[in-house]
C-alpha cells in the first residue's frame, strides 16, 4: 500500500509530501486537479470525494494512513506502484527506462563510450519524484522546484529530460575530478548532442545532462501536467 505519514483531505494534516502522493495518484486516474501542487485545496478535496464515491455511500473527502480509500488508491494505481520508491536505489535498467527515449537513446552510446574509456559509469538520478526534488531544493542542492528529471507522462509514468551520472568508484569526490571524468563526460555527452550541467556558470552540475535547454523548462513542466 502506497505510505502516507498521516491524513489527507478535508480536514487533514495535509503534510506537502503526503498532499503530492495522493495528488500523483490521482491526476495518473484521470482527476484533474488545478496547480498548487502540495497543497490540499478545494480541487483535491473534490477530486477525492469523487474518488471515494466509486465505492463509499458517503464520500468523507479524507484520505487515511492505512484506510480502505488508502488500499484502493493504492490497488488501482499500478504505474505509480511500478515506479515508487527511491528512485537513486533502482537498477541502472530501471533508472535508464525513466528516462524520455529520445534522452535514453542519447546517453546509452555516452555510457558506452566512457565505459570504453576505462571509467565505471553509473546513472545516480535519471528520473525523480517532485517531492525528492523539493527536499533538493530546500537543502540548497538543486536551484528549482521543478527540474527535467521530474517530467512524467501525464498518466504519471517516468519520463526524465535528464540524467545524473558519476563514476561509482568516486561519486562526486575530488578524485572524479583528478581522474577526469566529469570533462570525459562533458565531452561525450556534448558529441551526442546533450547539454551538459558543467557548461553551466552559475551552478555548475558536473554530473548532469539533459535533453533540450533550460528555456524549455516550463513547457515540460505543462506537457507533465505538473
Ligand atoms: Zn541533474
Amino acid at each position: 500500500m502506497v505510505h502516507l505519514v498521516d491524513s489527507v483531505g478535508e480536514r487533514g494534516r495535509n503534510y506537502t509530501i503526503d498532499v503530492l502522493r495522493i495528488q500523483t495518484i490521482l491526476n495518473s486516474k484521470g482527476y484533474t486537479i488545478a496547480p498548487g501542487r502540495g497543497i490540499c485545496g478545494e480541487d483535491t478535496i473534490a477530486a477525492i470525494k469523487k474518488f471515494q464515491a466509486s465505492f463509499m455511500a458517503q464520500p468523507t473527502g479524507l484520505i487515511e494512513p492505512y484506510s480502505e480509500s488508502l488500499r484502493k488508491l493504492s490497488d488501482e494505481s499500478h504505474a505509480f506502484y511500478e515506479w515508487s520508491g527511491d528512485s537513486s536505489q533502482w537498477s541502472q535498467e530501471k533508472k535508464l527506462k525513466s528516462l524520455t527515449p529520445n534522452l535514453r537513446s542519447k546517453l546509452q552510446p555516452v555510457i558506452e563510450h566512457l565505459r570504453s574509456a576505462g571509467f565505471r559509469p553509473h546513472i545516480y538520478y535519471g528520473w525523480r519524484s517532485v517531492a525528492v526534488q523539493l527536499g533538493l531544493f530546500s537543502s540548497g542542492r538543486s536551484k528549482v522546484k521543478f527540474s527535467f528529471h521530474n517530467a512524467q507522462l501525464p498518466d504519471g509514468t517516468p519520463n526524465s529530460y535528464a540524467a545524473d551520472i558519476i563514476d561509482s568508484r568516486y561519486g562526486w569526490t575530488g578524485q572524479a575530478e583528478i581522474a577526469g571524468f566529469w570533462s570525459a563526460l562533458g565531452n561525450a555527452a556534448k558529441s551526442h548532442g546533450l547539454i551538459w550541467g558543467g557548461d553551466w556558470s552559475s551552478f555548475r552540475d558536473v554530473a548532469h545532462v539533459q535533453l533540450l535547454p533550460n528555456s524549455r523548462l516550463q513547457s515540460i513542466k505543462q506537457e507533465s501536467g505538473l
